[in-house]
């Protein structure tokens, strides 16, 4: 019955959408570099946002993967979930996606290749940019890390206990942001990339890959909505320092 009424919720709800261009965010990157990892908004709240997006889970429980409607747990096992419209997250980004470029990408790439190709296509690095990279990848190396127990650690220690996967001939999509440098402390700087396979099987926080190509999706975003926690923990916070050389060690 509960379902059904969350079905039914999520139908409705799910008709109000954010206004076009922006990149709706909840919770900062600092904060969760600070071990801010109680769940702040429901899987299904933050599908009425975005329909394309990346962030994780209550407790740092893996890594999220919004695709086409839905929300995917890569976990640090190793598999990947349907997540439920009641499952929360303390941090993450959406869009609801539209391209307003599509090309298609030719020949092998490594990451840092393709970011040039990208950046060349979407010139303004002040805005924000979403991408969505459906191709195929001759290697594939992603992370997840396990859930969390009470008092949470700093994020730079709970990555210590990260799985890494390293994936070959994979077809699936890459996706994300390139986000301002001026979102730092809020968010991340620069490029922030997640990967799901296309059987929806892998997973997870993109460390490095290389692609033969695929379908290139570009959208510029000139909105940027945030959503901040209420909760005591976030207000006891020292969100004063900064982290930027933690962020560096725990996005690669
Ligand atoms: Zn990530």
């Amino acid at each position: 019955m509960k379902k059904w009424l969350a079905l039914i919720l999520l139908l409705l709800t799910g008709c109000a959408t954010a206004p076009k261009n922006t990149v709706t965010q909840v919770s900062t990157i600092d904060a969760l570099l600070a071990g801010a990892y109680d769940g702040q908004m429901t899987v299904g709240e933050l599908l009425t946002h975005g329909d394309l997006g990346i962030g994780t889970f209550d407790a740092l429980e893996g890594e999220m993967i919004m695709i086409d409607h839905h929300v995917y747990q890569a976990r640090a096992d190793g598999t990947v979930r349907l997540i439920s419209g009641d499952t929360a997250t303390p941090f993450a980004s959406v869009v609801n996606f539209k391209a307003d470029m599509t090309t298609c990408l030719k020949g092998a790439l490594t990451e840092k290749t393709f970011q040039t190709s990208a950046d060349k296509l979407a010139l303004n690095q002040n805005l924000f940019l979403a991408v969505r990279l459906d191709g195929t990848f001759p290697s594939m190396k992603v992370r997840s890390v396990p859930k969390q127990a009470k008092p949470y650690p700093p994020l730079a220690e709970a990555v210590q206990h990260q799985a890494v996967f390293e994936y070959t001939n994979v077809t699936g999509t890459v996706l994300g942001f390139r986000c301002p440098a001026f979102v730092k402390g809020v968010n991340v700087p620069g490029w922030h990339l997640h990967f799901i396979s296309k059987d929806r099987k892998t997973g997870g926080h993109i460390l490095d890959f290389t692609t033969a190509g695929g379908i290139l999706q570009l959208d510029t975003c000139n909105r940027f909505y945030m959503i901040l926690p209420e909760q005591q923990k976030f207000s006891t916070l020292d969100l004063s320092q900064d982290r930027s050389k933690e962020l560096e060690k725990v996005e690669k």
